[in-house]
Order: C-alpha cells, then sequence, then structure tokens
C-alpha cells in the first residue's frame, strides 16, 4: 500500500501541505489505491484563524471621542 501523507489544519480542515506519494512495489496495479495518511498541524490557515486582524484595524482607525458619529455622518 503506498501512503501519501497530507497535512491539514488541525481547526478548519484546510490543506496545509500535501506530500509526494511514497510508492509500494505494487504502485501502479489495477485497483491499487493510494492511502492518504492525514496529519494534523496545531493551527488554523490564515483565512480561518480565530485571531480578527479586523478588530485591530477598526480600533486604529475609529477614536474613541463624543463627535465621532457627526463625521460619520457626513461622509455619507
Ligand atoms: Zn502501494
Ligand atoms: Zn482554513
Amino acid at each position: 500500500m503506498c501512503y501519501q501523507v497530507v497535512e491539514r489544519y488541525s481547526v478548519c480542515r484546510c490543506l496545509y501541505y500535501k506530500h509526494a506519494i511514497d510508492p509500494c512495489a505494487a504502485h501502479g496495479q489495477r485497483g491499487h489505491v493510494v492511502q492518504e495518511k492525514t496529519v494534523l498541524v496545531g493551527y488554523a490557515c490564515s483565512s480561518h484563524s480565530s485571531h480578527r486582524p479586523e478588530a485591530a484595524y477598526g480600533a486604529g482607525v475609529l477614536p474613541d471621542s463624543g463627535y465621532g458619529s457627526d463625521a460619520y455622518a457626513a461622509q455619507r
């Protein structure tokens, strides 16, 4: 049985890295299958990360002042 190691993010199960197939003696025969071995890596990918970059982004843009709402309305 051939093995192919597939690394996935343990949080969102997105593909992290697909290794090359490790072929056995029966590789290429009819009905022969490649066994996938999933290895989980201990974090999420950038698009499913639990970190919230938008929170840090918003904190820098909006000042915590009393008249922020007036300036915001004037832009519309
Ligand atoms: Zn094989
Ligand atoms: Zn993901």
